[in-house]
C-alpha cells in the first residue's frame, strides 16, 4: 500500500459510520466533510494493536480518532466494522512506514489524518 491507497481504504470505512449523531446534543452530522469542518480534533490518533506491538492481530483491538463537537462533547470514528484483510493491510503498512520514516505510530496517524482531512476537505471525494 501507498499512502494514497491507505487514505482511501480509510476514507472507505469513515464514510460508513455517517451520518453521525452526537448523543449529547442531539446534532447530526451527515457527511464525513461537514463533521470534519464542524468539529475539532483532539489529540492524535491510536492504534492500540501497533501501540502493544501487535502488527497482526487476530482479534483487532481497533484503532480509534477522537474530536469535540461544539457542545464540548467528545465524538469518535473508530475501527469497528473493518475487514480484518484491511486491518492487516493497514498495519502492515504502518510498521514498514513508522521505521522508513522513523516515526512514532501516532505521528504516522496524524499525518495519515491529515492527508485525509486535505482530501476531503479539499472535495475531492
Ligand atoms: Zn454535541
Amino acid at each position: 500500500m501507498n499512502d494514497h491507497e491507505v487514505v482511501d481504504t480509510i476514507i472507505a470505512h469513515i464514510s460508513k459510520k455517517f451520518p453521525k449523531k452526537c448523543e449529547n446534543c442531539g446534532r447530526v452530522y451527515a457527511t464525513i466533510k461537514q463533521y470534519l469542518q464542524d468539529t475539532v480534533h483532539t489529540g492524535k490518533p491510536i492504534s492500540y494493536d501497533a501501540e502493544v506491538g501487535d502488527w497482526n492481530p487476530t482479534s483487532p483491538i481497533g484503532s480509534i480518532a477522537m474530536s469535540n463537537c461544539n457542545c464540548g462533547s467528545t465524538l469518535a470514528i473508530d475501527s469497528r466494522g473493518m475487514s480484518l484483510i484491511d486491518v492487516w493491510q493497514l498495519l502492515r503498512w504502518a510498521r514498514k512506514e513508522t521505521r522508513a520514516r522513523n516515526l512514532e505510530i501516532k505521528d504516522l496517524m496524524e499525518d495519515i489524518r491529515n492527508k485525509i482531512d486535505a482530501k476531503i476537505l479539499g472535495g475531492d471525494v
